[in-house]
């Protein structure tokens, strides 16, 4: 089997392994870098000239893994698309969204390469994309071979799967961005327990050790309770959020809080892409049954879209509560102009409740000490650190020991490791490498290409 990280960072950024079993050829995943600008945020395809797919696989909907889609599919006009069937009815809207924003980025920032596709171009390759069912598996022909897939539950978000993939007496897996843990929204993963040859394994938390008393429940507990000392104190509470899944899911943990008169009465103030989400998730529950949301959720917590034009340093007097996106405080996004207000009083809370890139402002919110003086220069903001800067372990991604014993369950002959900055890849290699010694442990560099 030959393999190669498309991902030209590495790190977490645009997602895309280029896999060939056989003579079949096949993508994983077509990402696009959360901080990177252009081309530039694209994998690399140059590895694909002339070398036309059989099959695309897409794990999930987040933008780091669908976000080049419609690049690579103008360039293989014949690939066929596989994702499940919740990713299928999310994957036009994200892939839209992102259209949208890409055109203001041009606008904004003078990004020439921008947009990347269009929306016209998103419409005429949707009959190209197709949905496949959880545990179901699937031929796909070659001219000479044939390879059969199937997906399995990986909890994250609505329809995140893992890929188990069989090609001859081979057997290799993706875990895909996974989470081991039931949260209020998603069901737990629930991967195979067999053997594989090769495991294609995400690692984002693996600098991270889970602190004992901070379990998924507790940090629920915690989240809760810091909220309502934000509010009694007169302060409010900004959790940045990614619109698909973490915001439902924080959205969900109020509505429970509050139906058990847990959480103090404040303003909830929630919107744009993750607001429309809701609504996917509405509809992705009723049909497939596969995530657990109503959009009731919204009307009970009497949720507010912001105020349209927000001024940095100017919010609604009153204290309140904001779960807005971007989950990493992306320049000029919601999150950003609310943490850019918030950050200079000490009565005010930033929550962070999942995976910041340490080089967004996000990450270096959560790096910097309180009190030092932090800019956002997007908008000409020098300020003081003063405000309550909190993280919860409330990540979408699983544990890193969870990952290793699910490692060790695999007994793979070989892994490959993805999705994680390298600290976190340096751990799991070692940790890995302790465990597993006759297992060949790959941290692959950018566009190499490794037999395994
Ligand atoms: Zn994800
Ligand atoms: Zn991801």
């Amino acid at each position: 089997m030959k393999l190669i990280d498309l991902n030209r960072d590495g790190g977490i950024g645009a997602n895309s392994f280029y896999v060939q079993l056989g003579d079949l050829k096949i993508v994983v995943d077509c990402g696009l870098h959360p901080k990177k600008v252009g081309r530039a945020a694209t994998p690399d395809f140059s590895p694909l000239r002339g070398v036309p797919l059989d099959l695309i696989i897409i794990t999930h909907c987040h933008l780091d893994h669908i976000g080049s889609l419609p690049v690579l599919l103008r360039e293989q006009p014949r690939a066929p698309v596989i994702m499940t069937a919740p990713s299928r009815m999310l994957i036009e809207r994200m892939l839209h969204n992102s259209a949208n924003v890409m055109a203001r980025q041009r606008a904004e920032d003078n990004i020439p390469d921008y947009p990347l596709f269009t929306h016209d171009e998103i419409d005429r390759h949707a009959s190209r994309l197709t949905p496949l069912s959880y545990g179901h598996a699937k031929k796909i022909r070659g001219a000479r071979e044939e390879i059969e897939v199937m997906f399995h539950q990986a909890g994250h978000v609505a329809g995140a799967a893992g890929v188990e993939i069989h090609h001859k007496q081979r057997k290799l897996f993706f875990t895909g961005d996974v989470l081991f843990e039931a949260q209020r929204t998603c069901p737990a993963a629930r991967f195979p327990v067999d053997h594989f040859d090769t495991l294609v394994m995400e690692t984002t938390r693996g600098a991270t050790e889970r602190p004992a008393g901070k379990e998924r429940v507790n940090e629920v507990a915690r989240l809760v309770a810091t909220i309502n000392e934000t509010i009694q104190r007169g302060g409010s509470m900004l959790i940045p959020v990614f619109a698909l899944g973490r915001m439902q899911e924080i959205l969900s943990i109020v509505h429970d809080a509050r139906k058990f008169g847990r959480v103090v009465d404040c303003p909830i103030y929630a919107s744009g892409l993750g607001i429309d989400l809701c609504d996917y998730y509405d509809d992705i529950a009723r049909k497939t049954k596969q995530v657990n949301f109503t959009r009731q959720v919204l009307k009970e917590l009497k949720v507010r879209p912001l105020p349209r034009k927000l001024e940095p340093g100017r919010l609604p007097a009153e204290s309140a509560l904001y779960i807005v996106s971007s989950g990493m405080v992306v320049e000029n996004t919601p999150s950003y102009l609310i943490a850019a207000a918030l950050a200079g009083h000490a009565r005010h809370t930033l929550g962070f409740v999942g995976y910041c890139d340490p080089e967004t402002p996000g990450g270096r919110l959560l790096a910097a000490q309180p009190g030092e003086t932090f800019l956002f220069d997007k908008v000409n903001l020098r300020t003081k650190l003063k405000a309550h800067i909190v993280r919860f372990e409330l990540s979408g991604h699983a544990d890193r020991d969870e990952l290793l014993d699910f490692a060790i369950h695999c007994r793979p002959r070989a892994i490959v490791l993805t999705h994680g900055d390298p600290p976190a890849r340096a751990w799991m290699a070692r940790a890995l490498d302790g465990k597993l010694s006759k297992t060949k442990v790959i941290d692959p560099k950018p566009l190499q290409t490794y037999q395994v």
